[in-house]
């Protein structure tokens, strides 16, 4: 289980530039944004839930009237490639027109490195028989979450904090939920700062000793990634 998939290195950006555009298709002024990176990040987690009334209500306290934020939210497009619009999913950039209906897509442009993707190959990569202990022989990892403080993962506090604090599910058949600490190396940090793979920070089988440790009474788990 610890083939890692290609990972798509495409939008790492997390710079929103200001815009005044015009969406062709609804015949609609599309208003400037300007967000944080931190803002950004939080925008792009309630997408990824699809919630289209939360995002209004996320652009309403970063300041946006309430037309503003509705007319933003309704011109994001929820796949960082495809038009909200018509599905077209080739569409390459942020704030783009789309080359198939006209209309306009602002597109973040952001996908955090440390996305579902990248907890998936970790929880592949948790494999306590390196621990051998007994009572861990049989237990594997069914997901790592994404930080509920998804505002974590900006550069910024990745940098500063050196630690990503999320959950996990563990177990043997029956899995709770544990508390998880990911410390990050250097290596780690180097690569999100400068938007490349962070696969290479895990470590492979003998590679790093202890970079596991587990508490099952306590349920919680800390890592150390290189
Ligand atoms: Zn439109
Ligand atoms: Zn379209």
């Amino acid at each position: 289980m610890s083939s890692k998939l290609p990972q798509n290195q495409k939008f790492n950006s997390e710079t929103v530039k200001n815009t005044n555009a015009f969406c062709k298709k609804s015949n609609t002024k599309i208003v400037e944004l300007s967000l944080s990176n931190e803002q950004v990040i939080e925008i792009w987690a309630l997408q990824r839930k699809g919630k289209t009334s939360s995002i209004i209500e996320k652009l309403e306290d970063y300041g946006y009237h309430s037309k503003e934020a509705k007319t933003i939210a309704n011109h994001f497009n929820f796949e960082i490639d495809t038009c909200h619009s018509c599905n077209y999913n080739q569409l390459e950039g942020a704030y783009i027109d789309c080359p198939k209906c006209g209309a306009f897509n602002y597109n973040l442009n952001f996908k955090p490195l440390f996305d579902q993707y990248f907890c998936r190959n970790l929880e592949y990569s948790l494999d306590f028989e390196q621990l051998d202990r007994e009572d861990l022989k049989t237990y594997w990892c069914d997901k790592v979450d994404l930080p509920k403080d998804i505002k974590s993962l900006s550069k910024t506090r990745i940098e500063k904090e050196r630690t990503i604090k999320t959950k996990a599910w563990i177990g043997n058949g029956i899995h709770g939920e544990y508390d998880m600490i990911i410390k990050l190396g250097d290596q780690f940090i180097s690569a999100y700062k400068r938007g490349l793979n962070l696969l290479d920070s895990i470590p492979v089988r003998g590679e790093k000793d202890n970079w596991i440790k587990i508490d099952t009474v306590r349920r919680k788990i800390e890592i150390e990634l290189k």
